[in-house]
């Protein structure tokens, strides 16, 4: 494109559709064919996702360059969080000088404004997404992620049994971080494999570490969670025999923690991979269990070995008899197809009568005891669950 020449030109022509044409330096038009939503071409004269009407001027003679979304969006999936979070500014910014503009022509339109407002709130949710996910990446290069222990009982003799991983982040700023709010920044990052990899490998060390003081009863398994994005790894049922096997532990002190909602979102996949699993010993075990609203035929098509009841239940369990009725029913099945039961968040010692009562074998709650870093549960270990 030559100096001077303000030719090239966008047109929407139907929606999603432009058509971009070249004005020669001779008055001749030339149609340069139809491109789709977010093309960009000249500096940036179409960003968005919708199409405009654009004109750009060669300031001097150019190669005209053209991207096409899909080839923009590949090399911005592939960039770094902070490149990526920084495109997304400008872009935020450029969008919105788009709309201010718009709302100088129309100033008392107050739909227009709720609309920018809430433009505002997507952007900066998505640039604090972008933010957490650099942060948690950095936390975890750092080695700043741990893991807490949350013991899990047998509710008539009140001995630890076994224990829950729970990972835990303490942002240099913002304090401890739920991992409600980081575990699902890390799945769609993808960087929950490496996480859930290092949780196994941490969870691994400390039952060794259990396994060599002396005095403590050694047997307790541990319960590790997973997310959908762990088992939809080709390589998982691999890379956890790997690890177990390079930490010296019998995958059977292993139980594989998946939520209810997981078996139903990919039920072909999820059970070729827990019967790999499973074949290898280790124990499947369904978290929040009643929260997934699936019809409970499902429970023979996967190899379950323990389920935990959801503490949404636990909570009201004397206050709502028809609560009390499904704990007991899910108890009773639970024996009848030769599973496991663990019942989930026992605050008070009414819960655990009730549960006891019902014929619940196991139980987790801060009734018992809270997560702990792993001396604190070692040390509990200690005073809870002496050999002698
Ligand atoms: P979850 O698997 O249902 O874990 C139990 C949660 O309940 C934990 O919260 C625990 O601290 C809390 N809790 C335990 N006892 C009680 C109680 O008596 N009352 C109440 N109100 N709460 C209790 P936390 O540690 O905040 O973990 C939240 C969720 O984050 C976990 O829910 C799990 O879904 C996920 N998560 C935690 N660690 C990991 C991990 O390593 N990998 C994956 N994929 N997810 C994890
Ligand atoms: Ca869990
Ligand atoms: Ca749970």
């Amino acid at each position: 494109m030559h100096q001077g020449e303000a030719g090239l030109s966008a047109y929407i022509i139907e929606d999603g559709l432009v058509e971009i044409t070249l004005e020669k330096d001779n008055g001749m038009i030339q149609n340069l064919g139809t491109r789709g939503a977010g093309t960009i071409i000249g500096e940036m004269a179409l960003i968005d996702k919708k199409p405009r009407t654009a004109t750009v001027r060669a300031l001097e003679d150019c190669v005209l360059l053209e991207i096409t979304l899909p080839d923009f969006q590949r090399r911005l999936d592939k960039s770094d969080p902070v490149v990526r979070m920084m495109i997304e500014v400008i872009l935020t910014r450029y969008r919105d000088m788009l709309h201010n503009s718009h709302l100088m022509v129309a100033p008392g339109n107050i739909h227009k404004s709720e609309a920018l407002e809430q433009n505002y709130l997507e952007k900066s949710k998505t640039i604090d997404r972008l933010k957490m996910e650099k942060d948690l990446q950095d936390a975890f290069s750092n080695q700043d992620l741990m893991l807490h222990y949350q013991p899990i009982f047998d509710i008539r003799t009140n001995k630890t049994i076994g224990c829950e991983s729970l990972i835990r982040w303490k942002h240099p700023e913002h304090g401890f971080i739920s991992p409600e709010l980081f575990i699902p920044v890390a799945e769609e990052s993808g960087l929950i494999i490496d996480i859930s990899q290092w949780v196994l490998k941490t969870a691994c060390q400390t039952l060794n570490l259990i396994n060599q003081t002396p005095t403590i009863n050694n047997d307790i398994f541990m319960s590790i969670n997973f997310s959908s994005v762990d088992l939809a790894d080709k390589n998982f049922k691999q890379n956890f025999i790997n690890i177990t096997n390079k930490q010296n532990i019998d995958p059977s002190r292993i139980h594989l923690e998946i939520t209810e909602r997981l078996l139903i979102e990919d039920p072909e996949t999820t059970r070729e991979t827990l019967n790999e699993c499973h074949d290898q010993g280790i124990s499947i075990s369904i978290d929040d269990f009643g929260t997934g609203y699936s019809s409970l035929s499902y429970l023979h098509y996967f190899p379950i070995n323990v389920l935990k009841i959801d503490r949404s239940f636990i909570n009201n369990i004397n206050q709502d008899q028809k609560t009390k009725d499904i704990v007991l029913s899910i108890i009773n099945m639970a024996k009848t197809m030769g599973m496991e039961i663990i019942a989930e968040g026992i605050e008070t010692l009414d819960q655990q009568e009730t549960l006891k009562v019902m014929g619940c074998p196991a139980g987790q709650g801060y009734i018992y005891s809270k997560p702990l870093p792993k001396e604190e549960f070692i040390a509990f270990l200690l005073q809870n669950n002496r050999d002698t």
